[in-house]
């Protein structure tokens, strides 16, 4: 028999790491009268994505300072040996972020090219004279969402279509959709508590611990 393919797919911001870079960003740069536009996207007046943009095109400070915040950002110390056993077993690796590829980068972009992992994300780039520029892909980028920039669900369905058994793990809101559609869940905090709401079977997720445990058992 055909032996199935498998691929990983894994949210960033407070999966891969410990908390969201907007609430690192937002405890270091941002006052009240910054978090405007968040305001204005949670009133339902902005995306998710022009929300973000709007408040990350606020930093200004010297771009070493910028990069000293990023690297305090934690990346869960098992995330490597995870997808050292992951490529071991022909997984294929993808992580797929609502947020901008320019910290995470900065914080795994060597283990992205060591793990051949595909990075699904929206494009940043910062200069202290214009902060941190976020940019959606164009709409007809097949993983394209109008509201976050990227639609982590139609990835999820893609990989499906080309019969792969999907492993999904996740935190947040935008995590709901593909965890509906993925094979096998790990989810914590908000899309936990989402998936037993909804009677999606999870698996244990502390860290990637649990995740590690469960490809080393596969
Ligand atoms: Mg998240």
């Amino acid at each position: 028999m055909e032996q199935r393919k498998t691929a990983f797919v894994s949210d960033f911001d407070g999966t891969i790491s410990d908390d969201d870079f907007f609430a690192y960003t937002t405890k270091t740069y941002f006052d009240e009268q910054a978090l405007a536009p968040w305001r204005a996207f949670l009133a339902g007046q902005k995306t998710h994505f022009n929300a973000l943009k709007e408040m990350f095109a606020q930093i200004h400070a010297p771009i070493g300072d910028f990069h000293a915040l990023i690297e305090t950002i934690r990346i869960d110390p098992d995330l490597e040996k995870t997808w050292q056993v992951c490529r071991k077993q022909d997984v294929a690796l993808y992580i797929c972020s609502a947020g901008n590829d320019y910290y995470i980068r900065r914080l795994i972009g060597n283990l992205l090219q060591k793990y051949n992992v595909t990075l699904v994300s929206n494009k940043g780039e910062y200069a202290p004279e214009t902060g941190l520029v976020m940019t959606a892909p164009a709409e007809d980028y097949p993983y394209y969402d109008q509201d976050v920039g990227i639609s982590k669900v139609k990835l999820v369905e893609k990989l499906k279509s080309e019969r792969y058994f999907v492993v999904f793990a996740g935190d947040g809101p935008p995590d709901l959709a593909p965890a509906e559609k993925a094979d096998i869940v790990f989810a914590k905090k908000f899309l936990l508590d989402a998936c037993r709401l909804r009677g999606i079977k999870t698996q244990k997720f502390e860290s990637f611990k649990d995740i590690l445990t469960y490809f080393e058992g596969v």
